[in-house]
């Protein structure tokens, strides 16, 4: 986190970022022939202190993620669950599971059979539904989380049909290329998985949370439902942490 970040600054750089993230959104739907109403804006601030969220509320965002369960924590314990819709987008350990589920309205890394069955079981406890977005990896790069692109279908299948758990839809990350061939082939991928498994239940939403700033027109115009947008909302997110 930058010191001399200040709540003006925040403010300030979001009068002329937000506007311009929408013209991007609104000229990617158009091209797609979408409404630009189908497109969720995820305002990522991890790595950006409260002054970023106070900004992001005052200009009207209403979708929050951050990608560690401590600072998620820290930011609802402080601003409130209730304020916004939280989103956790990063890998949560099995052993947090528990606390994620008390914080986040929405987990969109849910990345094995596994952690779906301690969620599944943590709703079940609770009479609730744990709402998430199964990850699938869909550049099959080892570096990267989630299902695997084979057997993506199959696995979410299964977990889809637990109680404890409401599979809203599924996220990717796309790889760290400029390639547009390979962009939308990891989101092309994605966008199969999800028709193939809504054609085999209805227990799979329709939510697609895909695009960061680098690729979000490829994104929109593969079918995303869900942008993730950390820095062209707030710049870099740099310096020592
Ligand atoms: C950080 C992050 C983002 C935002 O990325 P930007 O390139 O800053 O827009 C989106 N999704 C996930 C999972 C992230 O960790």
């Amino acid at each position: 986190m930058t010191a001399s970040a200040t709540a003006e600054t925040y403010a300030a750089r979001l009068e002329h970022t937000l506007p311009a993230l929408r013209e991007r959104v609104d000229r990617a739907a158009q091209a797609a022939g979408r409404a630009t109403a189908s497109v969720r804006v995820v305002a990522v601030t991890k790595g950006h202190p409260l002054d970023a969220i106070d900004a992001a509320l005052e200009a009207g965002l209403s979708d929050l993620g951050e990608n560690r369960v401590e600072e998620l924590e820290e930011k609802v314990l402080a601003r409130g669950r209730e304020a916004v819709a939280w989103h956790m987008i990063g890998h949560v350990q099995g052993r947090k599971a528990k606390r994620t589920a008390e914080l986040a309205h929405l987990i969109h890394s849910l990345d094995s059979e596994r952690l779906a069955d301690r969620f599944a079981r943590i709703g079940a406890e609770d009479s609730t539904q744990v709402r998430v977005l199964a990850q699938v990896n869909t550049s099959a790069e080892s570096s990267k989380g989630g299902f695997d692109r084979g057997s993506a279908v199959e696995s979410i299948h299964r977990i889809a049909e637990l109680p404890g758990l409401k599979v809203e839809g599924l996220m990717t990350m796309a790889p760290l290329v400029d390639d547009e061939a390979m962009l939308h082939a990891a989101f092309g991928h994605l966008r199969e998985i999800h028709e193939s498994l809504r054609s085999h239940t209805k227990r799979v939403g329709p939510e697609l949370s895909m695009g960061m700033t680098n690729d979000l027109e490829i994104a929109i115009q593969e079918g995303s439902t869900m942008i993730r947008i950390g820095t062209a909302l707030f710049g870099e997110r740099g310096g020592p942490a």
